[in-house]
Parts: C-alpha cells; sequence; structure tokens
C-alpha cells in the first residue's frame, strides 16, 4: 500500500510503502502515517471490489475480494475513527483514471479508460469528467475473450477461465510461457497473442465507452514493444467501422500513462480537490 501527502498543486511532499497483510496490522500503519502528517483530508484508491456507493449501508466495506483477510473489512468506517477528517473512496483503477483524467495523458479530454494489466487487470472509467460507479463499478478486466484461432490455454481466473485477466494478466502469461513476461520480452509470439487480447478488450471499451482516450499501465505494459501492436489490432479488428478522429490518430489514442507511477496517488489527492 502506497501512502503518500499530496498539497494542492498535485506536489508530492511524502511518501511511503507499507505490504499489505492483514486489516490487523496494516490499517493502523496507516492510520499512524496520516495522524503523524496531519493530513486534512484523505482520498482512498483501494483495491476492489469495494463498495462505492454513498448510500449503501456497506460504504466502504471490501467485498468478496480473493485477499481473505480483507473480505468484508470496513476499511472506511475505521479510517473515520482513527483520523477524523473527511475521506474520500474509489477503486484503485478508477484512482488511477482519476489522476490521468486531471494532471496525466487524459488531462485534455473529459472521458477516458484507463486500463491496469498486472497480476491481475482492472478498468478505471471517467465520462464527462466523473469517475463511473454504476451498481458497483467496472469490472472490464473480466470480460470474455474470444480465444485466438489454435490458443487451448484454459485461462488463468478461477471465476471465468478464458475472461480477458485470465487470458491476458501476468499470472497467465507465466503458466503459459513457463516465465514472467519480463523474462519473455525477446520473444515476439508472446507479445503479438497478449496484444491480441488486449486489443480484443480495448475494442469492447471503445464500443460500448466511447471513451476519447485510453491508458494502459500496469507491470505488463512495461513491455512498451506492446503499444504498436495493440493499435494496429484494434484499427484491424474494428476493421473500419469508427471513422472519428481518434481512431485515426490511434498513437495519441492508445497511450501509456502520463504520470509515470504517480497516477494513483495523485488520483487520491484529485479525489478530494475535486469534491471539496
Ligand atoms: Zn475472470
Amino acid at each position: 500500500m502506497v501512502l503518500a501527502v499530496v498539497n494542492e498543486n498535485g506536489e508530492i511532499l511524502d511518501r511511503q510503502s507499507i505490504p499489505t497483510e492483514t486489516p490487523d496490522i496494516t490499517m493502523p500503519k496507516i492510520t499512524a502515517y496520516f495522524k503523524e502528517q496531519q493530513v486534512d483530508s484523505v482520498g482512498v484508491a483501494c483495491f476492489g471490489p469495494v463498495d462505492v456507493k454513498k448510500n449503501s449501508p456497506t460504504y466502504g466495506h471490501i467485498l468478496v475480494t480473493p485477499k481473505l483477510a480483507w473480505r468484508g473489512y470496513d476499511i472506511i468506517g475505521y479510517m473515520d475513527s482513527e483520523l477524523h477528517v473527511p475521506l474520500y473512496l474509489d477503486t484503485d483503477v478508477n484512482g488511477s483514471a482519476i489522476g490521468e483524467s486531471k494532471w496525466g495523458a487524459a488531462k485534455d479530454v473529459d472521458s477516458c479508460v484507463y486500463v491496469t494489466i498486472g497480476t491481475g487487470i482492472g478498468i478505471g472509467v471517467i465520462i464527462d469528467g466523473k469517475p463511473l460507479h454504476g451498481a458497483l463499478h467496472p469490472e472490464g478486466g473480466h470480460i470474455l475473450m474470444i480465444p485466438k484461432e489454435g490458443d487451448t490455454y484454459k485461462g488463468k481466473c478461477p471465476t471465468h477461465g478464458t475472461c480477458f485477466e485470465g487470458m491476458a494478466a501476468g499470472p497467465a502469461i507465466e503458466e503459459r510461457w513457463g516465465k514472467p513476461g519480463r523474462e519473455l520480452a525477446e520473444m515476439d509470439e508472446v507479445w503479438e497473442l497478449e496484444s491480441y487480447y488486449i486489443a480484443q478488450a480495448l475494442m469492447s471499451y471503445i464500443l460500448i465507452l466511447s471513451p476519447k482516450k485510453i491508458i494502459l499501465g500496469g507491470g505488463v505494459m512495461k513491455q512498451t514493444q506492446l503499444f504498436p501492436l495493440i493499435r494496429k489490432k484494434v484499427v484491424e479488428m474494428l476493421n473500419g467501422y469508427l471513422n472519428i478522429p481518434e481512431i485515426e490518430d490511434i498513437d495519441n489514442y492508445i497511450v501509456a500513462p502520463g504520470l509515470i507511477d504517480d497516477q494513483g496517488i495523485l488520483g487520491c489527492a484529485a479525489m478530494v480537490l475535486d469534491n471539496e
């Protein structure tokens, strides 16, 4: 978990990382840090699924996460009881989308999709300048994939098998090829296949959400050779269906994060600044 203090200009004044253990161990460290730093408000970008609906009886509770110790944990309730300052909550990926939208790669547009592709896959969505929640929050990492012809891999997602995360997250790459992605950088076939699944997901996001910018982050996207492969495949898959300037300027449409590894922290700051 990354803890940071940010001022109203988006300057990061201090930061610390602590391991995610159990709530009993981790949460007192978090609240102690913010007490010591005497912050005025806290934005929280939390792994999901998490209840982000303000009027819900379980607002601020972590839901059915695979991190068992955190399942059902009332993270906002605990922080509120310790800190007594205004708290703002969103998903970790919405946090990144908010940060990129305020200060990063999507600062000039009012809608974007932020996709993180790492140990899992998640999407954060900004529409008309606001994070999209709906009934809970988007879980676009779990949309089903059409396997590439000849691909017999069963998928790594315990819930859906061959969903996007099951086919394309870091653990799927490692299981499929026998090594983590960072050790496969030179193997073109790895990234050819990976870009096929990422492009397929992006096509769905483009058709359904109509974002003005798509930002791809997370550990897998450190393999920057993926970007041109993904852009080419998205154009091919859309097959001329969307005749819009964004697709014609695909190099500036599907992009890397603008805030390097600070988008989550700055997203938390933006949650506070945009709501006070
Ligand atoms: Zn899944």
